[in-house]
């Protein structure tokens, strides 16, 4: 069998960001305004400082402001929700973003439960969860989101097809398996008490690898012909997926780097653009 089509998340997102910021330059230009992201990072954990710097570069770069707000790790749980709400009361932002992990001694629940669902361009409070999995009009997780823009781009129709998601945090395994069913999938969810991972990836046409284990999906469990998407970042760039083997029996497959990771900051840069104009009702 050919090896799999890769599915290019890279020039995907190009094209994604490209059209946040045309639509980002023509809502300033008409409401005096541009789009604003703010940004909220509790502690100094060097991965999260990282995003948050990207996200910030690529808001620049699409003409979206962004407002950070740097807080100290001893922040309480009072003093979050205290800032969050505030932000969700100005008028001057239209997105919120609160970067995860925000530390063991934060509810971080509650944290998200401050941010105001219309300005949830993140897609992290219960009302975006709630509308996500009824298929309703609503902001997305952003890794969702993007996973299923690069499957409607590579023409996968998720309907009547079997979907096997490997994972079910609530930012990722979780809601993907809850857009997946929204487009008609028949979905399977699976983590770490699954009892026999390899028998159900084998039933799949499409594999969504959320886990945060290098290489546990194996290419000889890829039914030939699926739709293999890692989500799956580990150090050194691998994936959830052991792309060599999977490569030579799945269909379509995403690399990694280069997948689904360009698409999630797209997907917030879409989004908030997508706030600004409902807020500024333009
Ligand atoms: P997480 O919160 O740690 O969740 C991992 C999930 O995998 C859990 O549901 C866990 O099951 C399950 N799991 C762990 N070991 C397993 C095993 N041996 N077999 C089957 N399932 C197993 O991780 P996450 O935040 O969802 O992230 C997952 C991966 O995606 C990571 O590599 C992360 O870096 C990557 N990621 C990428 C992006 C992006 O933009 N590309 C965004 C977010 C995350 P239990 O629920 O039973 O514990």
């Amino acid at each position: 069998m050919a090896q799999a089509r890769l599915m290019d998340g890279t020039a995907l997102a190009r094209r994604v960001v490209e059209d946040a910021a045309r639509k980002a330059a023509d809502l300033t230009a008409r409401t005096g305004g541009a789009p604003c992201l703010a940004t909220v990072l509790v502690g100094e954990d060097p991965a999260s400082v990282t995003y948050v710097r990207m996200k910030q570069n690529r808001c620049r770069r699409a003409g979206v402001a962004s407002r950070h707000v740097a807080l100290p790790a001893t922040t309480t749980t009072a003093e979050l929700v205290g800032i969050l709400r505030e932000l969700s009361a100005d008028p001057g932002v239209h997105g919120i973003l609160l970067q995860h992990p925000v530390g063991d001694h934060v509810d971080e629940r509650a944290a998200f439960e401050a941010i105001a669902p219309e300005k949830d361009v993140d897609g992290v409070t219960f009302a975006s969860f709630a509308t996500m999995s009824f298929g309703l009009p609503g902001f997305v997780s952003c890794t969702p989101g993007g996973i299923l823009r690069l499957l409607d781009e590579y023409g996968v129709d998720p309907a009547g097809k079997r979907a096997v998601v490997v994972g079910r945090s609530a930012i990722l395994g979780k809601p993907v398996g809850m857009l997946l069913l929204a487009r008609d999938a028949t979905v399977t969810y699976c983590h770490s008490r699954t009892r026999d991972l390899s028998a159900a990836v084998r039933e799949a046409d499409i594999v969504v690898a959320a886990v945060g284990r290098p290489r546990l999906i194996r290419g000889q469990d890829i039914k030939p012909g699926a739709v293999v998407i890692d989500a799956g970042y580990n150090p050194g760039n691998v994936g959830d997926v052991d792309f060599d083997s999977a490569v030579e029996r799945a269909s379509l497959i995403t690399p990694v780097p280069g997948g689904v990771g360009p698409m999630t900051i797209a997907t917030l840069l879409e989004q908030t653009v997508d706030a600004a104009a409902r807020q500024l009702g333009a």
